[in-house]
Order: structure tokens, then C-alpha cells, then sequence
């Protein structure tokens, strides 16, 4: 008795490392996003050349700090000390084909100047303790930006005050799969925030799902990838899942 309780014990802990490695070894992966948008797109524009593309945001500047480092395209650092993670987006990993220009992009805007952050109020934090924010320049959603030119994909994370499902895209990548009927948009305003998505992939098990599927439910947030249509999905490398055969 006492020692299949020991067996038990140790087979538990041995099971406990191993989903701990698991979820720290997919955590940098990402979705796999990238974008062939070349830097040179943006070499002959001034960050006021950009900016007077867009109109202001609605979101407030809660803090305002001057920015120190680009890290990526959806990463900085300010100098009251605090990590920024642009929050609804996410862009190009290191090594990955546009990193370069995603980063270029908001080194352009950003770097050693004052930004403005609007902060999460959902959700402030993110599991690596990263302020979640919308980076406010001039008046101007940045994060609303990198989605519009097309340097960042849409990565919705609920619970979140910012839904960029609302902020759109330009068409490019997220709806260019060779999808020649289906030219609805990414989303509608009439849809409620947190529908809006059509299919839920999980990051970690590379699986995606029908949002009232039981796998859905079970999943944690942060694996949560959402896809408003299929294509989406197939071609960042997700499968169906076999219950909901979304
Ligand atoms: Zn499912």
C-alpha cells in the first residue's frame, strides 16, 4: 500500500516536470506567424508619414513613459521600468521571416520617444509578467497598426478590455488564403466580442475546435489561438479536432 503510493507520488511528479517542460518548450512558438512584408516598404516613410494614415484611438493614455527598447514588434521596454506586450496582436518571433520588418516598424514609431499605454484592464499581466497594453503614439493605436498593415496577426486572448477583432484588418495575410467566395470580413461590430472568432485553436496541442466544443472549455487561456475561418487554422498547421469536426 505505502509503496504504491510512493510509485504514484513519484510518477506524479515525474508527470507534473514533463507538462511543465512541455508548456515552457511551446511557449516561444507562437503560432508559427509570419509575413513577407519586405523592410524596405517602410524605408522612405517617416514615423508622421505612417501616423497620418490612421485616425486617433478611443483608448486613453492610463501612463506615459519614453521607449527604451524594441524587443519585436510586439514587444518594448519603457523607462519607468515596465515590459510592453501590444496586447490582440502578435508578430513575427526572431527568425522567423518578418521579424525584421514587424520590428523596423515600431522601432520607427517608437523608439526613444514618449508612447502612451492604455493597460489592459481585463487582464494586465501576462504569464511572463509583460504589461498588456495598447501603445498609444499621437493619439494613434499602434498595436491597431501592425494589424492593419498587415505586420501582426490577431491574437485574442479573453478576458481582455480590447477586442481587435474591432480594430480589422487590411486584408492581407489573415485573409488572402485563396479563399476566392468567402470575402466576408473578419468580424462585424454586431457580433458580441468574445463570438466573434468562428474556430478556437489550442497553441499546445496544435488542435482547433467550434467554440462550444468540450475541448474549448477544457483548454487554458493562454493556449487559446483564434481563426475566423477555417484556412486560418489549416494553414498555420492546426487539425481538426476529432469531437466537434469543426
Ligand atoms: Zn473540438
Amino acid at each position: 500500500m505505502t509503496i504504491n503510493r510512493k510509485h504514484l507520488f513519484s510518477l506524479l511528479i515525474i508527470l507534473v516536470i514533463a507538462l511543465g517542460t512541455v508548456s515552457i518548450a511551446s511557449a516561444y512558438v507562437g503560432t508559427g506567424f509570419s509575413h513577407d512584408i519586405p523592410a524596405s516598404k517602410y524605408q522612405d516613410l517617416s514615423a508622421s508619414d505612417i501616423l497620418g494614415k490612421y485616425n486617433k484611438t478611443d483608448c486613453h493614455v492610463e501612463e506615459v513613459g519614453v521607449c527604451t527598447k524594441v524587443v519585436d514588434g510586439d514587444t518594448i521596454y519603457l523607462d519607468n521600468g515596465k515590459k510592453i506586450r501590444f496586447v490582440g496582436v502578435n508578430t513575427p518571433e526572431r527568425g522567423v521571416e518578418g521579424y525584421i520588418t514587424s520590428k523596423n516598424f515600431v522601432q520607427k514609431l517608437c523608439l526613444n520617444k514618449k508612447v502612451g499605454i492604455d493597460i489592459d484592464d481585463s487582464k494586465g499581466f501576462d504569464r511572463y509578467g509583460r504589461t498588456l497594453a495598447v501603445v498609444i503614439v499621437d493619439g494613434k493605436n499602434v498595436n491597431e497598426m501592425l494589424l492593419k498593415e498587415g505586420l501582426a496577426e490577431i491574437m485574442y486572448m479573453p478576458p481582455s478590455e480590447f477586442n481587435p477583432f474591432e480594430w480589422g484588418t487590411n486584408g492581407t495575410h489573415v485573409d488572402t488564403t485563396h479563399s476566392s467566395s468567402s470575402s466576408s470580413p473578419t468580424s462585424t461590430k454586431s457580433t458580441s466580442s468574445s463570438g466573434s472568432a468562428k474556430y478556437i485553436g489550442n497553441a499546445n496541442s496544435g488542435k482547433f475546435h467550434t467554440p462550444n466544443c468540450r475541448g474549448v472549455s477544457r483548454m487554458a487561456e493562454y493556449n487559446k489561438v483564434f481563426f475566423s475561418n477555417r484556412n486560418d487554422a489549416i494553414n498555420q498547421g492546426y487539425t481538426s479536432c476529432r469531437m466537434c469536426n469543426p
